[in-house]
């Protein structure tokens, strides 16, 4: 027969340990969290062995009295939230009541604090959650709180602790997420002796910078759009630059580090596009939201939150970054620094793209690309405006030559330029048929010769289920036979890919994707694979006026600076790179 006993209050308060002190950096993050809610703006962390042996977190907050030093050791004591009512609305990072409680049950706890009313401070001392004195102290003003050995009464925890230098990893990323957010404040992290970040204060971005490196600096995108009940704000990363896991990620909600599985496939859904599915982008984002819309009394971590209206707020995050991602063709910002016309350069970016569109209309007719001699008179256009204009009217300059069949060679004012002509030659294709499917008008272009093309049953089965899908992309076809599809008609753009080729791959790709409705997200995904169909293969020879078209073309489109697989499809070589090549100015 079982006895069932309550557990001791030590044992009690243990296991209640375990939910939040997860590791010496979730200790570390209550700490921090707990010095921001005092006002504090200077944070200083101390940390041996990666935080087995001590971590101290030094504020200059509004310090704790003495009476309340030995209430905020007690389980469920806050000064955050008092009534039910507090609880809809939080305003701090910390509310529940349990952090310091936890962290005296598994550690040495030590905290001297002083308020602004007392002559000096006071300081308590606690072990696994005993109290054992209270005495005067010197200090300045606000709180020190170091912990001691965490664990060093839970062996059984102890021994899964990581090695100091991993334990160190996850203090060190709870320091940059609450750095990150807090830019206005200053912290300082000393590891074994040795300085590891000394921030002062600083902007959003610049503190960004300051985490994220320059890398980021100098390949990133502003977020900014407000909605109905909130408003997004931040920096993203170009897809020039991606990581082989999520570690840049930072979002916040109303101020509070979050990981969210809407928000992810939010983001990850907008740089679907740009960047290829195993690689993933580096992001600063805020999110603020009316209270009452966001519920963070999920999880003990507080790092996961609620949101009263998931599905659009997925939805707006998603237009939000995919319209920092729509940014056309931009130089790297490094890149432009060194030149001495960087003052006359800047006022001719902003002109560009107006300029783009205008070259673009007088040299090409509305089927770009095609084989210059149905063009002639395009050509003479086309001679007349290099000739009249100088290379610094576009970023991506004018094309010299073709290199290996794959390749354009352009020159323009920073340097040379190199395009893979079929990775941008895809983008714009792949952006002028999803253009023309969500304005519900992709061209099509009737065959000469209807082509007919024998289908698998299942094959059949998918062309039967998505017709209306199939017609809406371009395509126009009957069924003959059972086993043959006759296209009629497939969209202008590709009209000169194989026909066979393209239809069946696109009615493959439908099966691949498993399940009968067709998103929106499934729609992109056939257009792409459509693309890649119609764009120009390597080794076919173009003129000089085609490679300016294009040129032109990918100045004028969103995202043309990676293909539909996050490839990048141009690369300058600045005169400055060229000059250190020849060893020149030396
Ligand atoms: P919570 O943060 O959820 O209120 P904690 O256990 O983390 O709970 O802290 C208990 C209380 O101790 C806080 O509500 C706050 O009043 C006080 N406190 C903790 N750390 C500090 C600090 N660094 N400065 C001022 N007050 C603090
Ligand atoms: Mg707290």
């Amino acid at each position: 027969m079982s006895v069932i006993k309550a557990l001791p209050d030590a044992i009690i308060d243990q296991i209640a340990a375990g939910e939040v002190v997860e590791r010496p950096a979730s200790a570390l993050k209550e700490l921090m969290e707990n010095s921001l809610d005092a006002g504090a703006k200077t944070i200083s962390v101390i940390l041996t062995n990666g935080g087995t042996g001590v971590i101290t977190v030094r504020d200059d907050g509004m310090g704790i009295s003495k009476d309340e030093l030995t209430i905020s050791l007690e389980r469920h004591t806050t000064s955050k939230i008092k009534s039910e009512i507090d609880l809809r609305e939080i305003k701090t990072l910390g509310f529940r009541g349990e952090a310091l409680s936890s962290i005296a049950a598994v550690s040495i706890l030590l905290i001297s604090s002083r308020t602004a009313n007392q002559d000096h401070g006071w300081e308590i001392r606690s072990e696994g959650g005993k109290i054992f004195d209270i005495k005067p102290t010197m200090i300045n003003g606000g709180t020190n709180v170091t912990i001691n050995n965490i664990y060093y009464n839970t062996p059984a925890r102890r021994k899964f602790l990581k090695n100091p230098s991993t334990e160190f990893g996850h203090c060190e990323g709870v320091f940059k997420t609450i750095a990150i957010s807090n830019p206005e404040v200053s912290f300082l992290m000393m590891h074994n002796g040795k300085e590891k970040w000394n921030l002062k204060p600083n902007s959003q971005s610049e503190r960004n910078d300051q985490i994220l490196g320059i890398n980021f600096r100098d390949n990133k995108l502003q977020i900014s759009e407000k909605f109905a009940f909130g408003s997004i704000s931040g920096e993203i990363s170009s897809p020039n630059i991606s990581n082989p896991r999520r570690e840049k990620q930072y979002f916040f909600v109303n101020g509070r580090y979050i990981r969210d599985r809407v928000i992810n496939h939010a983001i990850k859904t907008a740089y679907h596009d740009v960047l290829h599915h195993s690689r993933y982008p580096t992001y600063v984002i805020q999110l603020q939201l009316d209270l009452n819309e966001v519920d963070v009394n999920v999880h003990p971590a507080k790092t996961e939150v609620r949101f009263a209206k998931s599905r659009a707020i997925h939805d707006f995050i998603r237009k939000s970054v995919l319209k920092a991602l729509s940014t056309p063709v931009v130089f790297d910002r490094k890149k432009q620094k060194n030149r001495e016309d960087k003052l006359n350069f800047q006022s001719d970016l902003t002109n560009l793209n107006s300029q783009a569109r205008l070259y673009f209309k007088q040299a090409s007719s509305q089927d770009s690309l095609k084989p210059s001699n149905q063009n002639e008179n395009h050509l003479n256009s086309s001679k007349i405006l290099r000739s009249n204009r100088s290379t610094n009217d576009f970023p991506l300059g004018f094309a010299i030559t073709q290199l290996a069949g794959t390749y354009i060679l352009a020159q323009n004012k920073l340097g040379i330029i190199l395009v893979d002509i079929h990775a941008a030659h895809e983008r714009l294709t792949y952006e002028r048929l999803k253009l023309e499917f969500q304005q519900e008008s992709v061209k099509t272009q009737g065959l000469l010769v209807s082509a007919p093309i024998k289908v698998s049953s299942l094959e059949l089965s998918a062309v039967e289920d998505n017709k209306i899908t199939l017609k809406n992309l371009g395509f126009d076809f009957t069924c003959v036979f059972p086993d043959v599809i006759l296209i009629r008609a497939v969209p202008s753009f590709l009209k000169d890919a194989d026909v066979e080729k393209l239809f069946l791959d696109t009615v493959n790709e439908i099966i691949d994707f498993g399940s009968s409705t067709i998103t929106t997200e499934h729609c992109n995904t056939l257009l792409s694979t459509m693309a890649c169909h119609g764009s120009i293969r390597a080794n076919r020879k173009m003129t000089t006026l085609e490679m300016d078209r294009l040129l032109r073309e990918m100045e004028s489109t969103p995202r043309a600076n990676q293909c539909n697989h996050g490839r990048p499809t141009w690369h300058q070589i600045s005169y400055d790179e060229i000059d250190k090549i020849f060893l020149r100015g030396r």
